[in-house]
């Protein structure tokens, strides 16, 4: 259990350690994980992420004021002007640093990039850390919602492709489950293009993820079929840079419950010869017991799960559908 101040792993951006790592790496906004680097010296620890998810991944901490060197404690920041053009400016002296943190952001996400972040995690709100509905005030001092804090700007202007959430919106279960999908997804497809990669090896992780994907986006798995089926017309390269693309927007599109309901029929057809009448049955109950949300769906998929273990069936246990991210996460547990 880690306490304010204290967190399991930090990350010292050096680009000779961006070669291979076993847990997602995820940056992180410094003052959720209670260190205290905030404008008035305290700190914004968030539980779930300091003892829940802490252990699962390696943290990249980030504090961009403390590290554009405004320092801590420091006079309290707001963003003023339009959505186009919003500066960085202290409430009572008016100090504009804007340029102090543009010039920090374009350095530090050079820098990020080298890491292969799995995702971001930022603090909500913040001018400097928010990624939607920061306050930013008019010229007559009246504010608004529609502000983005500077740096989580320039992050996903230069790195779109990475997940990224704040902590506010990861306390919905359904948001925090797929954000935490997507971390391991990027992570898994980050640690295999960490090798050679081959075309066998991208065909390999595409059958993996097939009914992951299924329960996200029909049309985008189909698109990455296509890809797959073609891939003689492509370099390795090529086609891994083209399959991560679609393949992190598919994890984008939000994942149903008709989705899911579809994909374990899917499952229960491949369990069909090996089953008895009276254990389908009962499976079909519990898959209609979730589609009617009177269970969450990690009750069948431990069905499924049990089912696929005892009679042994490879296809199944490889299908990252069944085991997408660690089980002390505790997701796929909310109706
Ligand atoms: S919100 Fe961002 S800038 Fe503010 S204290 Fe936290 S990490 Fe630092």
């Amino acid at each position: 259990m880690t306490t304010p101040g204290q967190h399991r792993e930090t990350h010292n951006l050096d680009a000779t350690n961006s070669g291979n790592h076993t847990l997602p790496r995820l940056g992180i906004s410094q003052c959720l994980l209670g260190d205290q680097v905030r404008y008035d010296g305290g700190h914004k620890r968030d539980p779930f992420l300091t003892t829940t998810l802490s252990p699962c991944v390696e943290w990249v901490p980030v504090c961009p004021e403390v590290e554009a060197g405004l320092g801590t404690p420091r006079e309290a920041m707001r963003l003023v002007g339009t959505p186009d053009t919003p500066k960085l400016v202290t409430i009572k002296t008016k100090n504009d640093h804007t340029a102090l943190m543009q010039r920090f952001s374009a350095k530090k996400i050079r820098e990020l990039s080298l890491l292969r972040l799995d995702g971001f995690i930022f603090k909500k709100n913040s001018p400097s850390c928010g990624i939607q509905r920061v306050r930013l005030y008019n010229q007559n001092g009246i504010p608004s919602s529609n502000g983005v804090g500077l740096f989580a700007q320039a992050f996903q202007q230069s790195l779109p492709a990475i997940p990224i959430e704040d902590e506010g919106r990861l306390h919905d279960s359904a948001i925090r489950e797929n954000f935490i999908e997507r971390v391991f997804c990027s992570h898994r497809w980050n640690t295999l293009s960490e090798q050679v990669i081959t075309k066998g090896a991208i065909v390999q992780f595409h059958t993996h993820h097939k009914y992951l994907l299924l329960a996200h986006s029909r049309p985008h798995y189909q698109e990455l079929g296509h890809l797959v089926a073609s891939a003689q017309s492509y370099t390795p390269k090529q086609l891994a840079f083209a399959y991560r693309t679609i393949f992190m927007e598919a994890l984008k599109v939000k994942a149903t419950v008709r989705k899911h309901v579809n994909v374990l029929q899917h499952l229960l057809g491949h369990l069909k010869k090996q089953l008895s009448r009276v254990e389908k049955q009962e499976l079909q109950e519990v898959i209609l017991d979730y589609h009617r949300k009177l269970t969450p769906l990690a009750v069948p998929l431990t069905l499924m799960s049990h089912y696929v273990r005892v009679f042994d069936i490879p296809y199944l246990a490889d299908q990252v559908y069944l085991h997408p991210h660690p089980k002390e996460l505790m997701l796929r547990n909310h109706v």
